[in-house]
């Protein structure tokens, strides 16, 4: 099934300078990037994001480092795109991921795992939501 899903290339992907082989590694995995834009989140946006984590002891440490520098925010499009995706990221622990997976490769610590994928298909319309308007989201494909 076509599907659309929520990336984040989170502030440690960023600043490690792996945006396009993290953009390579989705098309290649047969996804389109239909939205791209960068930001930084502040505190406050970080917490509404990840507001289903609000009582996790890493809720605080998470939140600031969402926030603590830019982002790149993509929404892609693929067959099966959210476990297609999730796939490509590998696990939560860069240490328990996968060979070939994106946290694997760059991942350094479960807070520092380079990016976020949604989970389902009613967090990934949510999530999309989030960062993009319908109009901001071309198909290219
Ligand atoms: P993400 O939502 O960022 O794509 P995920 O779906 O693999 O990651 P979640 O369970 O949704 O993992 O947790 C969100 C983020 O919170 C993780 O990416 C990680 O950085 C952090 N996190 C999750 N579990 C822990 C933990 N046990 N200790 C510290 N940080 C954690
Ligand atoms: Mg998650």
């Amino acid at each position: 099934m076509l599907e659309r899903t929520l990336a984040i290339i989170k502030p440690d992907g960023v600043r490690s300078r792996i945006i396009g082989e993290i953009i390579r590694r989705y098309e290649q995995g047969g996804m389109t990037p239909i939205a791209i834009r960068s930001t930084q989140l502040t505190k406050e946006q970080a917490e509404a994001f990840y507001h289903v984590h609000r009582e996790q002891p890493f809720f605080g440490d998470l939140t600031s480092f969402m926030s603590s520098g830019p982002i790149v925010v993509l929404a892609l499009e693929g067959e099966g795109a959210i476990l297609r995706h999730r796939e490509l990221m590998g696990a939560t622990d860069p240490a328990m991921a996968a060979d070939g997976t994106i946290r694997k490769a760059f991942g350094t610590s479960i807070d520092c795992n380079v990016v976020h994928g949604s989970d389902a298909p009613d967090t990934a319309d949510k999530e999309i939501t989030f960062f993009f308007k319908n109009t901001d989201l071309c198909a290219i494909t």
